[in-house]
């Protein structure tokens, strides 16, 4: 059902995360007006979707978004899913007007081409403060084989050619964006030559990133994906059944691990990043050094299982990022005093401690 623009009320606007997603968007804070999503994604868990494409205005969005966002201590925000209801309503627009007014950091994941409509603003933004614009895209223009086929799990959505030109629109006024190929369809959309045309096409674009995830399916949102998948590509729901079975999940971490490196191998033959710089200039200048070595661990701990290390390793890693992101002093000082309260009781090994080190001295 489309075209369904009732009003719900809610309490919040704004949610929180008590960790950013580091490695990734960065994002602390997460926004948007409507309730739902008209695209009917196939692989889609978002739990605010409801059973249908319906579509809901929050009431009150924006006054309620301008009166959270001042209480907010300042950190990367993402919004996004442009509805076909913004065309008319432009409560995103007014929200990214907030956003440019509190000189917050904007990170923006998309696969419609309206959010090229909101161009200027985002430019502000990017120019006052930093703006990060991830287009959605998981096929090439030049593949239209494989575009036809991972549309059927995206039937409402954009065009692969709509989405670059969404991303050479960005690139054009010197806002940073690149692509988040996610989700990778398994043995649809993971071929070397589709992963390749991707990568080609986003650096052709302007892009400066491309990020790469797998598949995830949660029950009970995977139904929809289960009938589409058996629709249109009956031979292939045992294979990707057999790569889901969650008694063996050893098969999908190395099938991931292998799409990862893939991925490393190819931005490193194109020129473009794995992952998004982290915008640091926000924080306090006291805190900087410490999210700059937080940065250094998320990485670490995203990149864990393409390097060869264990899940041990990774959540390691993840840990100290979160410790050192979650500090209220300047970890370098402290370190110059000998004195490390706060990383006393955390139970580092004294490898991790010794990188911990290293990635200090760099900084002093
Ligand atoms: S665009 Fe697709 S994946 Fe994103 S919220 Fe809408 S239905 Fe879900």
């Amino acid at each position: 059902m489309k075209g369904k623009y009732s009003e719900i009320k809610v309490d919040k606007i704004i949610k929180k995360f008590r960790n950013i997603d580091g490695g990734w968007s960065w994002t602390k804070y997460i926004a948007g007006p409507y309730l739902g999503c008209s695209f009917g994604c196939a692989y889609c868990y978002n739990l605010e979707n409801g059973e249908d494409d319906s579509v809901t205005i929050k009431h009150g969005a924006v006054d309620k978004f301008r009166r959270e966002l001042k209480e907010l201590p300042k950190d990367v925000i993402t919004l996004g899913d442009y509805q076909p209801a913004e065309a008319g309503e432009r409560l995103l627009r007014a929200m990214l007007k907030i956003v440019a007014e509190n000189n917050f950091p904007l990170h923006i994941i998309e696969k419609s081409p309206l959010v090229v409509d909101d161009i200027d603003i985002i430019k502000q933004i990017s120019q006052n403060s930093w703006a990060a614009i991830s287009v959605s895209v998981t096929s090439s223009p030049d593949d239209p084989d494989t575009s036809a086929g991972l549309n059927l799990f995206e039937p409402g959505t954009a065009t692969a050619t709509d989405r670059f030109k969404i991303m050479s629109e960005m690139s054009k006024q010197k806002i940073l964006t690149g692509a988040y190929c996610v989700p990778v369809i398994p043995f649809i959309g993971d071929s070397a030559n589709t992963i390749e045309a991707v990568i080609k096409s986003t650096k052709e674009a302007g892009g400066k990133y491309f990020i790469l995830g797998g598949l995830v399916i949660p029950e009970p949102f995977d139904q929809l994906f289960w009938k589409t998948l058996k629709d249109n590509f009956p031979k292939l729901e045992s294979k990707v059944k057999e790569l889901y079975d969650i008694n063996n999940s050893a098969k999908y971490l190395s099938y991931l691990k292998n799409l990862e490196v893939l991925s490393t191998k190819l931005c490193d033959k194109y020129g473009l990043w794995t992952h998004i710089p982290r915008p640091i200039n926000h924080y306090p200048k006291k805190l900087r050094p410490n999210k700059s070595i937080a940065e250094y661990f998320y990485l670490k701990s995203r990149f864990a299982r393409s390097n060869g290390l264990s899940i041990k390793m990774e959540d390691a890693y993840l840990a100290l990022a979160f410790l050192l992101d979650n500090l209220d002093y300047n970890i370098c000082h402290d370190y110059q005093k000998q004195d490390f309260k706060a990383l006393e009781d955390s139970g580092l090994t004294v490898e991790l401690a010794k990188e911990l080190e290293g990635q200090i001295r760099v900084r002093l």
